[in-house]
């Protein structure tokens, strides 16, 4: 019997074709479609190896299937609305997704062993963010959703488009980090559906081992994400103490440190795998040797390592960066107590990529008046 042959769906009924998982877009294909399973595999690697934006683009599925896939589903990519290219090669994108909302991804370049570029991506995972972290951008616009995992991994299907990066065996985009807009565990659901999706060996193909998902320490769901497997942890601890931390982080420090430390003595870690530590050196805050010394004993209850990023000014934030003076003692002095410590460069800094700035300054430019995507503020064309 011939496959039944589906209605076609209404334009606002029609299915986000990135946002099925394998085997939810299988499931649809031969379910709702009557199409072999194999074509399900087909279709997947277009979307995702391929970067296809269409269904005519899938040149070895049939005609017959591609009208009717694009009767009933559409493929959406955020529309890139300005890139920005530091003299450090740092590449910053600001997205609109389909509703119109902004979101920023940012792509960090760094050199292999073999002297070619490799770069790490910050993805975004809510647009805005509820956790209200005084020295960061996208904490003071507020939350205004989670998004999906069609959004979420658009991010890099856009990155990887703009660095005409489509070969998985050696790709350029090497890293993703979870660190843009938004807190990963308070998205808990579409960021685990992206982990499994990055980690599909026919799709983005991601191992876990380059994969890293930072929180501001949510108690929700990191147990489930430690569980998983699909991703290194990072935690956003930026004080060393419960006092400081409430001041500079209210919301994340609604569950104490004391709690959060105890909670990552039992994070299920594999062989030599170790929690990092992200502390943001905010000048004359949290940069002395006193807080050098808290943070080293709190550390050490857990396996971890420590990443020491140099604050990023940004505008009507009232934070500075410390000296390099204060940077170098606060380092040595965690050294000397045997706790490994990486000072991270914020790279960037003069198109803005601290986690939201970008938005913010398209924000205030829309408030002014200006019209961004024309390419003012040394924007560069995609
Ligand atoms: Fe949210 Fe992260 Fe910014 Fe805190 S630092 S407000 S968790 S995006």
């Amino acid at each position: 019997m011939p496959p039944v042959r589906p209605t076609p769906c209404p334009p606002s009924r029609m299915i986000d074709i990135l946002n099925l998982t394998y085997d939810e877009l299988e499931a649809w294909m031969t379910d709702a479609l009557g199409e072999p399973r194999f074509r399900a595999r087909q279709v997947w690697q277009w979307l995702w190896q391929k970067n296809a934006r269409s269904f005519d683009a899938m040149t070895n599925v049939s005609k017959a299937t591609r009208a009717r896939l694009a009767e009933s589903a559409r493929i959406t990519w955020p529309e890139v609305r300005t890139v920005k290219t530091s003299s450090d090669g740092t590449v910053k994108f600001l997205l609109a997704l389909a509703d119109g909302a902004l979101v920023e991804t940012v792509l960090i370049p760094s050199e292999s062993r073999e002297g070619k570029v490799r770069m790490t991506q910050c993805l975004s995972c809510q647009v805005g963010c509820a956790m209200g972290c005084t020295f960061c951008s996208t904490g003071s616009m507020g939350f205004e959703r989670n998004m999906t995992m069609a959004e979420i991994l658009g991010q890099v299907l856009v990155a990887r488009e703009h660095l005409g990066d489509d070969r998985p065996d050696h790709p350029i985009v090497r890293n993703l980090v979870f660190m843009g807009m938004g807190e990963p565990l308070l998205n808990l659901n579409e960021v685990m559906r992206s982990l499994r999706t990055l980690n599909d060996e026919f799709g983005l193909c991601f191992s876990p081992r380059r994969i890293t998902v930072s929180t501001c320490g949510i108690e929700k769901g990191l147990r489930e994400l430690g569980e998983s497997g699909l991703a290194f942890l990072a935690v956003s601890l930026h004080a060393p103490n419960q006092e400081l931390r409430a001041r500079i982080m209210p919301r994340a420090a609604r569950w104490t440190l004391d709690d959060l430390m105890a909670a990552l003595e039992s994070y299920p870690l594999k062989t030599r795998e170790r929690i990092t530590f992200e502390y943001l050196l905010l000048g004359g805050v949290n940069d002395s040797i006193d807080h050098a010394r808290e943070l080293a004993r709190l550390v050490s209850r857990t396996k971890a390592k420590l990443n020491l990023i140099v604050y990023n000014p940004a505008e009507g934030l009232p934070y500075e960066a410390p000296s390099q003076a204060r940077i170098l003692a606060f380092e040595q002095y965690l050294w000397s107590k045997n706790v490994t410590a990486i000072i991270r460069k914020s790279k960037g800094q003069d198109i803005k990529a601290a986690c939201g700035q970008l938005k913010a300054s398209e924000l205030a430019g829309q408030a002014a008046g200006d019209d961004m995507a024309e390419g003012t503020d040394g924007m560069e064309a995609p």
